[in-house]
């Protein structure tokens, strides 16, 4: 067996809280390693969507409230990582899977990674954003565990 080639351009997808910082650790060290480019992407969620579709009041305020929030979370991070720019990072609209997934496959990500809470029964059945990625992802996934040790 051949030995596989290494990784070329890593996509670290992100939710910007606090548990964001062992996944991009994972991602910014498999990128050294590999000699690989690194992006990241976070991906602001329409609210309608969070409520469910139709929600009788403008949302429009809030949603540029939450757009703002995450683009200074975005700010910090870059402030914090060395490997992080304005250049490699990016703030997306829309649903999590299908952009992490378009991102990956317009720049020819080869691999992608995200947290992955480990969750079991009712909560795997609803599904979460790592299990979402990983279904019909265009490349591998790479799910760095974010479990508290018991
Ligand atoms: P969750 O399933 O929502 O607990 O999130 C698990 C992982 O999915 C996070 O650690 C991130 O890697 C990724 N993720 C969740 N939400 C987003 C988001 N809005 N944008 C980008 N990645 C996300």
């Amino acid at each position: 067996m051949s030995t596989p080639k290494p990784y070329s351009h890593i996509l670290v997808a992100v939710d910007l809280t606090e548990e964001c910082d062992p996944v991009i650790y994972r991602a910014s060290a498999s990128a050294e390693a590999n000699g690989a480019k690194l992006s990241l992407i976070h991906i602001v969620e329409p609210m309608a969507m969070a409520f469910g579709g139709d929600v009788p009041m403008d949302l429009s305020q809030l949603q540029q409230q939450q757009f703002d929030q995450a683009k200074e979370r975005l700010e910090r991070l870059i402030d914090i990582y060395p490997q992080l720019s304005k250049d490699n990072c990016k703030l997306a609209y829309g649903q999590p899977r299908q952009e992490i997934h378009g991102f990956a496959k317009e720049h020819g990500c080869d691999l992608i990674v995200v947290g992955s809470h480990g969750r079991h029964g009712l909560a795997l059945l609803l599904g979460s954003t790592a299990n979402d990625v990983l279904h019909g992802a265009p490349c591998d996934v790479l799910a760095v565990s974010l479990k508290k040790p018991e």
